[in-house]
């Protein structure tokens, strides 16, 4: 069932058309892949969807509304969340005053109940509750971004290079939590990845944009097997 699509998102910036009529659609439980060249604009769309920054034309569709112009803090409380690459975390407070922050919106015995559940998710955060966010490694801290939004109760999830600058090891890991965050909590993810094979093995759809469009897309075996595909990740 969808979830979230779009149709024709356009954007510019300037004269420049980042995102030339980007057409997606995304079903509830599922990963769902955005692949494609450094500039293709894979980061531009996250943030579009999430209201960061406008868009010139096209429709974002939440549960049948269209939600393009809802700003970023009510899509937040509609259960979307947004995980940009970097400072995704309050690096001045602690690991636990990270978990309760993300709760805001939520009452005191949910936020503690959603912690709980975030911990059992993510238990390396467990030994590491009192260390300043800023002070953590790049693993532990995706670790506290992804379990931030578990404890938001997020519906939708929107990862942009979770496992970037991570040991293959430790983006396995990575890959591990998206598929336990999918399969036990049924989130719907929305991922952007360089990492291109491998995320595909975990997804179930897959969009790869070129230069602002979408050049193909299809089930994650669909582009296993497309020759264009082979090309790409042949050349990264
Ligand atoms: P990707 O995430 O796929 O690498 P981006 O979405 O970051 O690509 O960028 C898409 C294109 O938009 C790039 O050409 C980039 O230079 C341009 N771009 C992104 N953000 C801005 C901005 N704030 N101002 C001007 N151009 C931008
Ligand atoms: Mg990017």
């Amino acid at each position: 069932m969808e979830i979230l699509r779009t149709e024709n998102i356009v954007k510019c910036f300037g004269e420049f058309r980042a995102l030339n009529g980007v057409s997606i659609s995304v079903n509830k439980g599922d990963v769902t892949l955005i692949i494609g060249p450094n500039g293709s604009g894979k980061s531009t769309f996250l943030k579009t969807l999430f209201g960061l920054t406008k868009i010139y034309s096209g429709e974002i569709i939440f549960k049948d509304k269209n939600i393009a112009k809802v700003p970023p803090h009510q899509k937040a409380r509609m259960k979307i969340a947004y995980l940009p690459q970097t400072n995704n975390v309050f690096a001045n407070l602690t690991v636990e005053e990270n978990l309760k922050i993300a709760g805001y919106v939520l009452d005191k015995d949910k936020v503690k109940e959603r912690i709980e559940i975030a911990l059992d998710v993510f238990p390396e955060l467990k030994d590491i509750l009192k260390r300043k966010a800023g002070t953590l490694s790049g693993g532990q801290r995706q670790f506290l971004a992804m379990g931030m939004a578990l404890v938001r109760d997020a519906e939708v999830l929107m990862l942009d290079e979770p496992t970037a600058q991570l040991s293959p090891k430790l983006a396995e890991v990575i890959f591990e939590k998206i598929i336990e965050m999918r399969d036990e909590f049924g989130l719907t993810i929305l991922l952007v990845e360089q990492n291109a094979k491998r995320a595909l093995e975990i997804s179930d759809n897959g969009y790869m944009f070129v230069s602002g469009r979408v050049a193909f897309e299809g089930t994650a075996e669909e582009l296993l097997n497309h020759e264009k595909f082979k090309e790409y990740s042949l050349g990264i």
